[in-house]
């Protein structure tokens, strides 16, 4: 299976309309150390991940990152999640990742508010050959990242919606 992953801007006008709406889905579930929130939307032949997670998950702290090991741990993290193809595994059809935007605004980076908590958020796309025999995604990432507890998953398919929970034991989102 060929993989590609190419980091594209936001302003891409096909991405952009999908990974808006998951976003606003996402953004009013709570911050909870621990979990994870992922929505999966699939359009067409088009598989739309987001992912919105505490910082503290993935880089083990949550304020600025302003001394050079604190801004190395958030940009190591940066690679990890931008690293597509060692993520997530999509089973029964040939998938490519065609963009991915990740978001550690939350940690690095001037802004005037004071925070206590702060988020990681990234966005995928891939393109796929066919989607109707899509039977799930595994979601590698959490291996990758072992102060994951659960992942709070939502999806949205061409003619079905559910929802799943994943755990370290069981990484798997069953679609079909
Ligand atoms: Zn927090």
């Amino acid at each position: 299976m060929k993989k590609k992953v190419m980091a594209l801007a936001l302003g891409c006008v096909q991405l952009f309309p999908v990974l808006v709406f998951a976003a606003e889905r996402i953004e009013h579930e709570s911050h909870v150390h621990g979990l994870v929130d992922m929505t999966v939307v699939i359009d067409q032949d088009k598989v739309n991940i987001s992912l919105d997670s505490p910082a503290m998950n993935m880089v083990g702290f949550e304020h600025k990152a302003e001394s050079e090991s604190d801004i190395n741990k958030v940009h190591e993290v940066e690679a990890i999640l931008k690293a597509t193809s060692k993520l997530f595994a999509i089973r029964g059809a040939d998938c490519e990742g065609e963009a991915v935007v990740v978001d550690i605004s939350g940690l690095i980076g001037s802004d005037d508010h004071e925070h206590h908590h702060a988020d990681l958020e990234a966005q995928y796309q891939f393109s796929c050959d066919n989607t109707d025999n899509l039977t799930g995604i595994d979601v590698l990432l959490l291996k990758e990242f072992p102060a994951i507890e659960r992942i709070n998953v939502e999806w949205i398919s061409n003619d079905k919606a559910g929802a799943a929970q994943l755990t370290q034991d069981n990484s798997f989102i069953p679609l079909d």
